[in-house]
C-alpha cells in the first residue's frame, strides 16, 4: 500500500496518554504529524490537575512531553473543546487517523441517600479544588469540622487524606493553589477515616503513599486491631508487593511501636485511620437538613480471601460523626460525541489494541482505553500500545490513506469560523513562566492561574 502523501494525525486530549501516543508516533515514523487538541488552555491533563502538590517528582514527565510539544511534526491546540467546537467526525475527515485520548472526567457515584447534601464531595472535585482545575474553583470545600471520612482506599483516597493532615508548612512549598493552601491553613479537620468494603489484604493503596501517611508529621495512626485478625498467618503466603504493603500496616496497626515513634505519636495533635468492611450506606444530614453530619457505614463480612474476596453486607451499621465526605471510589470516562461507539456499563471506547471498535481510523488510548486505573507508567504502556497499532495499519495498508487531508488547516478555518481562539503551546509557555514568576515570591514552584479566562489573557498578552 504505497501512498505519496504524509500521514496526518489528531490526538484528543493532552494529558499523559495523549502525548505518549504523540511522541511513540513521531519516534516510530520519520513523516507521520500530530496535532494534540486540548479542551483547556493548559496541557498535560492529570499530571498538572491529579498528581499531588507534594509530590513534584512525578510531574517530571512534563519535561518529556515538552519536548514531543516542541517537536517540528507535532502541534499543539488548547482551548479546543472536542465534542462542541469541533466534532470527532470533522476531525476524522480532517486527518488520517484520530485518536481518542481525553482521560475519564467524571466520577463514579456512591448512590446513597444523602450524597448531594452540603460537605459532600467527590475526590475528582477536592483534588481538581486544590490543584485549580478551572471548573473546581468556587468548590470552597468547608472544613470546619473535626472529622472527614473519605470513601475508598486507593492513591487518591490518601493523596487527599494526607493533604487535609500534612502540616501547611510542607504544602505552602508546592504548587498547591492559594485559596486551597489558605483554607487548608484554617482547616479544623483533625482525624480522616479512610474507608474501604474489605480488608487489609485487599486495599487498593501502594506502599509510597501508605509509607507517607505513617510517617505523616503531627500525626498518628488510628487502625483497629481487630480489623487485622489473621493477617500474620496469612502474610508469608501473599504475593510481594501485597506482602509488603500489608506488613507496614499490620506494623503500625498492631505492633508496639519503638521509644521515638510512641513520643512521636503522643504528640500528635491529629490522626488518621483506616476503617476496613464498612461501604457507605448513607449521608445524615444536621438537625436543619443543610448539611452533612454523619454517615452511617454497612459492616462487611469478606467471602473468600486474597484479591477475589468479596465484600457481603451484614445486618450491622455504624454511624460516624463528621462534617466532610469525600467519595473517592473512581474516575469515569465520558461520551464526549455521539458519533463515537461507547461501551456505558464499562464507561470505556471498546477497543482491540487501542483500535475502536466498528470504526476504521479511529484509535483510543490511556484512561478512555483502559478503564480509570493505572500509573502514568501504566498509561504510558497502553499508549505506546495504541501507537504500534496505528503504524501496523499503515503499513499494512488498514488505514486509508489514498487521498491527502488537510489536517489543522481545516480544523482551523472551522473554528475561526466558530469564535474559538486556540491556544499553542508557545502561548502555554507564556502562562507557564507567569506562574512560575507568580510562585517565586513566595518559595512555591508555580502560583497557577485558576480560570479559564485568566489563561486566555496571558495567553495573548
Ligand atoms: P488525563 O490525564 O485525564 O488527560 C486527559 C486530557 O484530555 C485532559 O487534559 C483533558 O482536559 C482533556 N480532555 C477531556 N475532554 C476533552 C475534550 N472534549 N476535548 C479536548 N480535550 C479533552 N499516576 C502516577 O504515576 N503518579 C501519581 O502520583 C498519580 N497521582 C494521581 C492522582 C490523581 C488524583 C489521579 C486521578 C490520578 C493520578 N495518577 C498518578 C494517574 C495518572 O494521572 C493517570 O494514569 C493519567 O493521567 C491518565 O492519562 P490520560 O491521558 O488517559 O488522562
Amino acid at each position: 500500500a504505497f501512498s505519496s502523501c504524509r500521514p496526518k494525525v489528531c490526538v484528543v486530549g493532552s494529558g499523559p496518554a495523549g502525548f505518549y501516543t504523540a511522541q511513540h508516533l513521531i519516534k516510530g515514523r520519520q513523516d507521520v504529524e500530530v496535532d494534540i487538541y486540548e479542551q483547556l488552555p493548559v496541557p498535560f491533563g492529570l499530571v498538572r490537575f491529579g498528581v499531588a502538590p507534594d509530590h513534584p517528582e512525578v510531574k517530571n514527565v512534563i519535561n518529556t512531553f515538552t519536548q514531543t510539544a516542541k517537536h517540528a511534526r507535532c502541534n499543539f491546540y488548547g482551548n479546543v473543546n472536542v465534542g462542541k467546537d469541533v466534532s470527532v467526525q470533522e476531525l476524522q475527515q480532517a486527518y488520517h487517523a484520530v485518536i481518542l485520548s481525553y482521560g475519564a472526567e467524571g466520577n463514579r457515584r456512591m448512590g446513597i441517600p444523602g450524597e448531594d447534601l452540603a460537605g459532600v464531595y467527590s475526590a475528582k472535585d477536592f483534588v481538581g479544588w486544590y490543584n485549580g482545575l478551572p471548573s473546581c474553583r468556587e468548590l470552597s470545600p468547608d472544613l470546619n469540622c473535626d472529622t472527614a471520612v473519605i470513601l475508598g482506599q486507593g492513591n487518591v483516597a490518601l493523596d487527599i487524606a494526607r493533604i487535609l493532615l500534612s502540616p501547611t508548612d510542607i504544602l505552602k512549598k508546592t504548587d498547591i493553589t492559594h485559596p486551597a493552601l489558605e483554607a487548608l491553613t484554617e482547616s479544623k479537620v483533625r482525624r480522616v477515616l479512610i474507608v474501604g468494603r474489605r480488608g487489609p489484604m485487599q486495599v487498593a493503596c501502594t506502599i509510597k503513599e501508605l509509607r507517607e501517611m505513617v510517617k505523616l508529621p503531627g500525626t498518628r495512626p488510628e487502625l483497629v486491631q481487630a480489623d487485622f485478625e489473621g493477617v500474620a498467618q496469612a502474610l508469608p503466603d501473599l504475593p510481594r508487593p501485597r506482602k509488603r504493603l500489608t506488613e507496614l500496616m499490620f506494623k503500625a496497626a498492631v505492633e508496639p511501636p519503638a521509644k521515638d515513634e510512641q513520643e512521636r505519636r503522643s504528640k500528635a495533635s491529629r490522626s488518621w485511620g483506616l476503617r476496613f468492611f464498612r461501604s457507605p450506606a448513607m449521608v445524615l444530614p444536621n438537625p436543619d437538613g443543610t448539611k452533612a453530619a454523619a454517615i452511617r457505614l454497612a459492616v462487611n463480612k469478606l467471602e473468600g480471601s486474597g484479591e477475589a474476596a468479596r465484600a457481603v453486607l451484614t445486618d450491622e451499621v455504624e454511624d460516624v460523626t463528621c462534617g466532610l465526605v469525600i467519595s473517592s471510589i473512581g474516575y469515569k470516562s465520558l461520551l464526549i460525541d455521539s458519533s463515537v461507539p461507547f461501551d456505558s456499563g464499562k464507561a470505556i471506547v471498546p477497543n482491540q489494541m487501542g483500535r475502536v471498535q466498528q470504526a476504521p481510523g479511529l484509535y483510543c488510548s490511556g484512561w478512555l482505553k483502559t478503564g480509570p486505573t493505572g500509573v502514568i507508567a501504566t498509561t504510558m504502556n497502553n499508549s505506546f500500545d495504541t501507537a504500534r497499532s496505528l503504524m501496523e495499519d499503515l503499513d499494512s495498508g488498514n488505514l486509508d490513506m489514498s487521498a491527502a487531508k488537510s489536517g489543522a488547516q481545516h480544523i482551523r478555518t472551522l473554528l475561526e469560523e466558530r469564535g474559538v481562539k486556540p491556544v499553542t503551546f508557545s502561548d502555554w509557555e507564556k502562562i507557564d513562566s507567569v506562574e512560575v514568576k507568580r510562585g517565586e515570591s513566595t518559595g512555591k514552584p508555580r502560583e497557577k492561574l485558576l480560570t479559564v479566562e485568566n489563561m486566555l489573557q496571558v495567553a495573548w498578552a
